[in-house]
């Protein structure tokens, strides 16, 4: 509580001067209008304020309080085809579970999926569903147990794009007992962190909220609508969420529901040299020319983010927005998700998991939350203006390691209802 009212007073004091800041530099190109942003007419917040002679109302952002853990998820949805769906987009599993099949014939399910579960949808059979599982496997649900939605229509992202129909797949990195991610010398575990970070995204989106472009402060406000469709790779809370999901599920579903935007929250391990500044690299896709903006983009917000923190930073010799191609016939992407997603996608690696100093800063719901509100305002940019992002970044490398496939285990387990 003590916190929560010292930020109240600092806020108070920073909306003044960012305010006199911004009436006063008409020239700044590089700070985007919010008009770009879809606006709606609800009136801002105001406060009264009293003095021993006057009193005046005047309009006072709200900051938005720091939350110890992202919310829950949303309640496991009753069954119902959404009007469109004719087979392809998305399928969440309903509440109480749904029985999975290898094929529509089959006597008996495999599993009965877990309730509040997504997969992509790819085809429909009188009332039974072709999906796409976490497993990358296709297998069959009757209709009655499914929450069904179909993609979403075509739009053009940049200047004047509707938020409000923005289209957003968020993938925590890694997951499931084989697939942690770097884990810190203390044992902080990245699947873990990537988690947090991606639903306290999810839970920006939900909001309307009003962004102060000068400071990157994050307010109480109506000026970015919530986003009109936020998908999460893995489902459920954070224990509930921590299964093995394919790289080709994740990109697969993405696909499937048309997302507008992709990204893959990951932390790093194995750096080059120490830094003044963090190391965040963010990777775009070469073929996809608005993912290098994209990445741009989000690097810039990161190191924003992160600015005000202290930690001995480390990195690679040159930090920015990156490219690897495989160095197997014809360079395809690299990583499984940048080459599998049809959509502008990026793959976030904000901080160093594996250095003790930025490991306990990751350890933080304050740094956790900086990270997630880069990445609630880069998409904000990205997908309602044509900023380029000022951060440095560089053409494709051919990459020599080995990447994995990406593809899910043999051992793969779908969780189960109950
Ligand atoms: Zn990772």
């Amino acid at each position: 509580m003590i916190l929560k009212s010292l930020l109240l007073v600092v806020f108070v004091l920073m909306a003044a001067s960012c305010t006199a800041a911004a009436s006063s530099d008409t020239t700044t190109s590089a700070s985007p209008s919010t008009t770009a942003v879809a606006l709606t007419s609800l009136p801002p917040a105001t406060t009264t304020s009293t003095t021993t002679s006057t009193t005046t109302t005047t309009t006072v952002p709200i900051p938005l309080e720091l939350a110890a853990d992202p919310s829950p998820p949303d309640a496991a949805p009753e069954p119902r085809l959404v009007e469109g769906f004719s087979g392809v987009g998305a399928v969440t599993m309903a509440r109480g579970g749904a029985a999975l099949y290898e094929t529509p014939e089959a006597e008996e399910p495999f599993v009965v999926a877990r309730e509040g579960l997504v997969f992509a949808a790819r085809s429909q059979h009188d009332e039974w569903i072709e999906v796409f599982t976490s497993c990358d496997a296709p297998a069959w649900v009757h209709e009655s147990n499914v929450f069904a939605e179909p993609p979403a229509p075509d739009a053009t992202i940049g200047p004047g794009f509707d938020f409000a129909k923005a289209v957003i797949v968020l993938d925590p990195g890694h997951g499931g007992p084989w697939n942690t991610g770097a884990v810190s010398p203390g044992g902080l575990v990245e699947k873990e962190i990537n988690l947090d970070i991606a639903r306290r995204v999810d839970d920006l989106l939900a909001e309307p909220h009003t962004v102060d472009w000068e400071s990157g402060q994050i307010f109480v406000g109506r000026e970015i609508p919530e986003a009109g469709w936020v998908m999460m790779t893995r489902a459920g809370d954070s224990e509930s969420a921590d299964y093995e999901a394919g790289l080709t599920f994740r990109s697969d579903l993405a696909n499937s529901i048309g997302a507008h935007a992709m990204v893959a929250i990951h932390n790093n391990a194995g750096w080059e040299v120490s830094l003044d500044i963090p190391g965040t690299d963010v990777y775009y896709q070469s073929q996809v020319p608005e993912s290098r903006r994209f990445a741009k983009i989000m690097v810039a917000e990161l190191r924003r983010s992160f600015r005000g923190f202290e930690a001995d930073w480390v990195g690679a010799v040159e930090t920015g927005a990156k490219s690897r191609l495989s160095a197997e016939d014809d360079n395809p992407q690299y990583y499984g998700i940048l080459r599998r997603s049809e959509m502008p996608t990026v793959i976030t690696e904000g901080a160093y998991i594996s250095n003790p100093s930025e490991a306990d800063l990751l350890a933080t719901p304050e740094f956790r939350q900086a990270y997630a509100d880069a990445v609630y305002r880069a998409l904000v940019l990205f997908l309602t203006t044509d900023d380029t992002g000022a951060a440095p970044d560089s053409d494709p490398v051919i990459w020599q390691g080995v990447a994995g496939s990406g593809d899910a285990r043999p051992e793969c387990v779908i969780p189960s209802q109950g």
